[in-house]
């Protein structure tokens, strides 16, 4: 069986290296492109301990023409990556997307350009399998309380807030209810914002700070209990096996698939 021809976009960040090495490392996949404006001219093999002869490229439309590989992995920022995906799409290669910050209109933005095209894409706020989990518990435990609150906590080189992860647990949650979470407003607000911002009725509270990866709580209130579920990553490793899951799987599906939940 031939291999899967694999793209990074976002090679030089620290979710790209993760994913070269997680790609390079795969029995079935071959890392065939590394795109980054920012590292344009490095050897792949000088930043990672690995055997490859390929160079990080800046520019992503003229790698797909060249290289055309079956998958396009994307770890970038928010304001690139729907050019991204439309170049990707375009040029029938299959997306999986972590790079987080998508809108709602995003999403549908992402899901016609997939069916114009006819190629698939998955979207993903968080590849971690326990992360996953603790999303599908939330939603499970939003039938039963009505009061809820999210706090994650991510390093402080993070760009946006509130994380994707914590969006997309909102959504779940949400959906999991006929009516809105209580609100619970203080009547002194001495410090504004210091009851966190609000997704969809869940108030959500970021943190930002060195000794993080990406954690997250979602707590429960309920009269005379709670219930906290708590996921914690220790290393960017924990997104690997999710992505090459969706590497694997993504040309076998329909459209855009939005959330890992629906690949595992
Ligand atoms: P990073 O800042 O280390 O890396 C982002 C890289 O994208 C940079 O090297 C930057 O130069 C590059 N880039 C910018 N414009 C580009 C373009 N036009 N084409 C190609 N590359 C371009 O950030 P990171 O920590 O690697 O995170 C990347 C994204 O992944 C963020 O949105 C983050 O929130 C998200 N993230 C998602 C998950 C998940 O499981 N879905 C996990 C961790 C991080």
């Amino acid at each position: 069986m031939s291999r899967i021809r694999v793209l990074v976009s976002g090679a030089y960040g620290r979710m790209g290296r993760f994913v070269m090495n997680a790609v390079h490392d795969a029995r079935d996949m071959e890392l065939v492109g590394a795109v980054d404006p920012a590292g344009v001219g490095h050897a792949v093999s000088e930043i990672l301990d690995i055997d490859t002869e390929l160079q990080i490229s800046g520019h992503l439309a003229g790698s797909l023409d060249e290289i055309r590989p079956d998958v396009m992995v994307d770890f970038t920022v928010p304001d690139v990556v729907m050019d991204n995906i439309e170049a990707a799409l375009t040029r029938k290669v299959a997306c999986v997307v972590g790079t987080t910050g998508f809108s709602p209109t995003d999403i549908q933005v992402v899901q016609n350009m997939c069916h114009r095209t006819g190629t698939a894409a998955v979207v993903a706020p968080n590849f971690s399998i326990g992360a996953n989990l603790m999303m599908r518990f939330a939603k499970e435990a939003a039938r039963s309380f009505d009061y809820a609150e999210i706090i994650e906590r991510h390093h402080e080189k993070k760009v946006d807030s509130p994380s994707g992860t914590a969006v997309r647990t909102a959504e779940l949650m949400a959906q999991a209810r006929e009516e809105a979470f209580e609100q619970v407003p203080t009547e002194v607000d001495k410090a504004p914002g210091s009851r966190g911002g609000t997704v969809e009725s869940i108030q959500v509270h970021a943190t930002r700070m060195p000794g993080y990866v990406a954690d997250q709580e979602v707590v429960f209130g309920g009269p005379g209990e709670r219930l906290v579920i708590s996921h914690v990553s220790i290393s960017r490793e924990c997104f690997m096996p999710g992505v090459l899951l969706a590497v694997r799987k993504v040309r076998s599906l329909e459209g855009l698939v939005h959330g890992l939940e629906h690949v595992l």
